[in-house]
């Protein structure tokens, strides 16, 4: 995480106890049936088991061991596990500790859908958090929903669950605990005095918010959560599921199907043969001085994302979904697109030019394209709409154009410029005697005889 400046902080700190000052006043004119107890340990005094005087420390046999869950809406940041980590018994050994924690990217929250597969009367849900400043605190409302409730499971971010058939069962905000936010937290939800349980839901929705708008690094690092009802369940072990490619004794790639087996099989039979081949003939086609690609990547499936994939680092992840409809489409194509992106490694050149996006999709297009693909997929470019810079099958067919025109080298030398951060525009000058514009002129004139 980024450490800030002392001023930065402090001003920071104010802005969060402002923001916490009106929630904390809407809370108590809340006539929810639920009572909300808080709990704070400041950092320096962490407890190693998270415990607190007026909460439990978390268990492992609570009913969370049923849970199956979704994100429904807010993007997961990248750095955490799966949404599952919130209910594995299983809590941070130290204050910063992304691998552990469930958190949001990007500052504006998210919803977490948990399905327990039946209806459990809740008698209490408990929430742990651990940070050193502003990803401590928890802000979230709680909402419930029986098997028999109708609510609407696909809401999206704008829907209001209560319009649809939602019940809400509580609120925690626990940015009135300290001055300086930081610590371990804990909220417990418990119904209030006279009242056994809080109701009997089988869906639980968790609609968390950042703890400031002032502040990208604001999303709560959860590190677990407890649903009891009284009774004691077993933690039903997922098996891991990874198929590991050795290339050569050079290269290693992870396959993980563990939250989406029924992929396995493909990744077995059709996606790991073509990663053992191209990846080292990516790395063969995008060499620069000095420059080793990296020898250990995994690919990861999840169950719940939206889009396509995404690649960052060493490690590829993509989505379930979208590769089970694409198995005799475009799933293999796209894995080698990504693949292109770990061998790039443009970050290191950070400090100098910032390479443009559209030239990083049009090389890992290009190879994907005009390298892997048979000739009959290629793309189409639509003279009357297209342009150079319009990115991925385009650019990747003007690239393919420029090179074959001009210098068979082209790539390799864009490639190795754009991985120091010397790429400019100016590039295409000094490689083939021509702007961009004028070979992409060039090319539309070939496209439109
Ligand atoms: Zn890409």
């Amino acid at each position: 995480m980024r450490r800030m400046t002392s001023t930065r902080f402090w001003k920071l700190s104010l802005a969060f106890l402002a923001s916490a000052l009106p929630t904390t006043s809407l809370l108590s004119a809340n006539s929810q049936a639920a009572e909300t107890v808080l709990g704070h340990h400041a950092n320096g005094a962490a407890k190693a088991d998270f415990s607190f005087d007026n909460i439990a420390a978390p268990s492992s046999t609570d009913a969370g061991n049923l849970a199956k869950v979704r994100l429904l809406g807010g993007q997961m940041d990248s750095n955490s596990p799966g949404p599952e980590c919130l209910f594995d018994g299983e809590v941070p050994t130290d204050a910063d500790q992304p691998n552990r924690n469930f958190f949001f990217s990007g500052g504006r929250g998210g919803r977490i859908l948990v399905d327990l597969g039946k209806d459990i009367d809740i008698k209490e849900i408990r929430s742990y958090s651990w940070h050193p400043d502003l990803r401590g605190p928890q802000v979230y409302e709680l909402f419930g929903a029986s098997d028999s409730a109708d609510a609407k499971m696909g809401l999206r971010r704008r829907e209001s669950p209560t319009d649809n058939s939602w019940t809400a069962i509580g609120n925690v905000d626990t940015r009135g605990e300290s001055k300086v936010p930081g610590g371990q937290y804990a909220a417990a939800i418990r119904p209030s005095e006279g009242d056994e349980s809080l109701g009997s839901y089988r869906y639980l929705l968790f609609d968390v918010a950042s703890t400031t708008d002032q502040s990208q690094f604001a999303e709560t690092f959860f590190s677990e959560i407890d649903i009891e009802d009284g009774q004691s369940y077993e933690l039903q072990k997922t098996e891991s599921r990874i198929d590991t490619l050795d290339i050569d004794g050079k290269y290693t790639i992870r396959f993980d199907t563990t939250e989406t087996p029924d992929l396995q099989p493909w990744v077995q039979n059709e996606l790991m043969p073509i990663c053992k081949l191209w990846y080292p003939k990516i790395v063969g086609l995008l060499p620069s001085e000095g420059y080793s690609a990296p020898t250990d990547v995994t690919v990861t499936f999840k169950a719940y994302m939206d889009g396509v994939a995404y690649a960052a680092g060493t490690r590829i992840t993509a989505a379930g979904p979208w590769y089970r409809r694409q198995l005799e489409g475009e799933a293999l194509g796209s894995i080698v697109h990504e693949m292109v992106h770990v061998v790039q490694q443009y970050n290191r050149g950070r400090g100098r030019n910032r390479n443009p996006s559209w030239m990083v999709e049009g090389v890992a297009d290009y190879v994907r394209w005009f390298l892997y693909e048979p000739p009959q997929n290629r793309p189409r470019v639509n003279p009357a709409r297209a342009n150079y810079n319009d990115s991925y099958r385009t650019t990747a067919s003007f690239m393919d154009f420029a090179a074959k025109k001009y210098d068979a080298e082209l790539i390799q030398k864009l490639n190795a410029s754009m991985r120091e951060g010397e790429y400019t525009d100016d590039l295409w000058n000094k490689l083939t005697g021509k702007s961009a514009e004028e070979i992409w002129n060039e090319y539309v004139a070939t496209l439109t005889k």
